[in-house]
């Protein structure tokens, strides 16, 4: 989507720190990290937020969380646990409308980080 910033990161118009990557997801670090470990997983199509799915995107949903496993256990903190977070809309306090689940943890997280 145009002047979309995730779509332009996961076209590669705008750089990120990636952190893993296949043909429908896209994961990189945070610009602005909340925890020592803190990643966004993208679909690369664009998807507003978790509110615009349907029952299409299924299959991607379960790849996202599958791709948030993996990384938890790359980025080592499979064990000490980890926080998987989605805002949607404003009070959530969602400031990019691109569909994206935080991977936050390395430290013990208290309900606002
Ligand atoms: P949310 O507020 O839930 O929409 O999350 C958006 C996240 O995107 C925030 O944690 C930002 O720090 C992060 N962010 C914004 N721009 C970039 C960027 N260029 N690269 C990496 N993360 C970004």
């Amino acid at each position: 989507m145009e002047n979309c910033l995730f779509c332009k990161i996961a076209a590669g118009e705008i750089p990120s720190n990636k952190a893993y990557e296949d043909e429908t997801v896209l994961a990189f670090h945070d610009i602005a990290p909340q925890a020592p470990v803190h990643v966004l997983i993208i679909p690369k199509t664009h998807i507003q937020s978790a509110d615009a799915l349907t029952e299409a995107n299924d299959a991607l949903i379960a790849h996202m969380f599958a791709v948030a496993r993996k990384l938890a256990e790359q980025l080592g903190v499979k064990e000490s646990g980890y926080r998987l977070i989605t805002n949607i809309g404003p009070d959530a306090g969602q400031s990019v409308p691109h569909l994206h689940l935080h991977l936050i943890g390395g430290k013990e997280l208290s309900w606002n980080n």
